[in-house]
């Protein structure tokens, strides 16, 4: 009964796009730009579920965090990193 609120929405957040129904989940590999100091952020921006955030690093360089709740698993960040830093992999059973 009633109306069930995620925490996330609880905390004023935006609701994420209902990701884990998806055995898959966006990993970044080490080809990685933005890790190299280059300024990337392709994937980011491409993401409709904002699953992808950019943590600044020293020296110029980000890391690209995936947040496991909001992936879809969709894989459209994919196609446009330049260099095919991103793949999709099963999620850990405990995380499905
Ligand atoms: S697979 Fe889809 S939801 Fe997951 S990070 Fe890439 S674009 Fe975002
Ligand atoms: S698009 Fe590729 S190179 Fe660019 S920030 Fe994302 S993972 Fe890194």
């Amino acid at each position: 009964m009633g109306v069930s609120l995620s925490r996330r929405a609880f905390l004023g957040g935006a609701e994420p796009t209902p990701a884990p129904d998806s055995p898959r989940l966006a990993v970044v590999g080490q080809g990685c730009l933005a890790a190299r100091g280059v300024y990337c952020r392709s994937c980011a921006e491409s993401c409709e579920a904002a699953a992808l955030r950019i943590r600044p690093l020293p020296g110029g360089r980000a890391e690209i965090a995936i947040d496991p709740d909001r992936c879809t698993g969709c894989g459209d960040c994919l196609g446009v990193c330049p260099v095919e830093a991103l793949s999709l992999q099963q999620r850990p059973p405990d995380d499905a």
